[in-house]
């Protein structure tokens, strides 16, 4: 999106495990555990991480939860595919990625819900992307824990379906969010799942139902950047040409911000690094947030797309 590199901000976040947490690599061993969590060599030694695709999933189904309870029927059903002919389907079902696929990117982008502009869908990619988050401090610890499948229409166990998986029990792990050219709500969005994080609200991995997955986020840094050094902060909608903003339907945000204060300039960046005062812009960045989906957003879009509105 946007051929032009306008704005650029990175959070680092350290998450600590408060419950055992399993990402599973998919690949039972032969003698081993039926699930383990991904692993990878480094240094001669087995490392397990948190893939970045993983968080992301989490981050994009605890962002839909709050778009839905701020506004019902604003987001998309991503994973729900389709027919052409889909009158006897609910509109608001239909996915940004069926509906809007043969769409240029600027208009997708433009039609598209708030979690899919922010985490991407078929037509674009998404603005946020969260690294792989790798072992900071002591090693893991991983343990073998049992398992027995549960029967849905009984509630009991099922005969012989009991199963082992590997957990990490313990272990701290370090990954960082980039968010390219946002738009200056999007800022919102990262600053509730750091908000979310820290209380421990957002559990990863398999298992959530058993109690597993719950990780507990502490901010580590926080920088942003632009090519053009600025007062305040502020998203693409406000140093793109009127005539994107028209095109991608970029938000202009009409808040004012705490200073930014003075950059640090890495080539032609201007790098704002704000983890100590970053609690100075979370009440606007919040409710920048919750006014671009109350109010900056239209949540019948597909029946406007279908009756050709837009
Ligand atoms: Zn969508």
């Amino acid at each position: 999106m946007l051929k032009r590199w306008l704005c650029h901000a990175e959070v680092t976040i350290d998450l600590e495990c408060l419950d055992p947490i399993l990402v599973k690599s998919g690949q039972p061993t032969i003698d081993g555990p039926d699930m383990v969590p991904v692993v990878s060599m480094r240094s001669g030694e087995r490392e397990y991480f948190i893939p970045g695709s993983s968080l992301k999933g989490a981050f994009r189904s605890h962002t839909e939860k709050l778009i839905r309870t701020l506004k019902p029927n604003s987001v998309c059903a991503p994973y729900i595919e389709t027919s052409q002919d889909a009158d006897s389907l609910n509109d608001l079902h239909q996915s940004c990625s069926t509906a809007l696929r043969p769409k240029q990117k600027a208009e997708a982008y433009r039609l598209s819900c708030p979690t899919c502009r922010t985490f991407g869908s078929l037509s674009f990619g998404g603005r946020l992307s969260p690294s792989d988050a790798l072992p900071v401090g002591p090693k893991p610890i991983v343990e073998e824990r049992d398992g027995v499948a549960i029967d849905r229409f009984t509630g009991g166990a099922v005969r012989g379906a009991k199963f082992n998986m590997l957990v990490i029990t313990a272990g701290t792990f370090r990954t960082t969010l980039t968010l390219r050219n946002f738009e200056f709500w999007q800022l919102g969005i990262v600053h509730i799942l750091i908000e979310d994080l820290s209380q421990g609200l957002i559990r990863i991995g398999s298992g959530k139902s058993r109690g597993l997955g719950r990780v507990k986020g502490n901010l580590v840094n926080y920088k942003v950047s632009y090519v053009k050094p600025q007062e305040e902060l502020c998203g693409i909608g406000e140093l793109c040409t009127p005539e994107e903003r028209r095109s991608y339907g970029f938000h202009l945000a009409e808040y004012r911000t705490p200073s930014l204060g003075e950059p640090q300039v890495r080539g032609l960046q201007h790098v704002y690094n704000i983890t100590d005062r970053y609690h100075e812009f979370s009440p606007v960045l919040a409710k920048a947030f919750i006014d671009f989906v109350e109010q900056g957003y239209k949540p019948d879009w597909l029946t406007q797309i279908k009756r050709g509105v837009r």
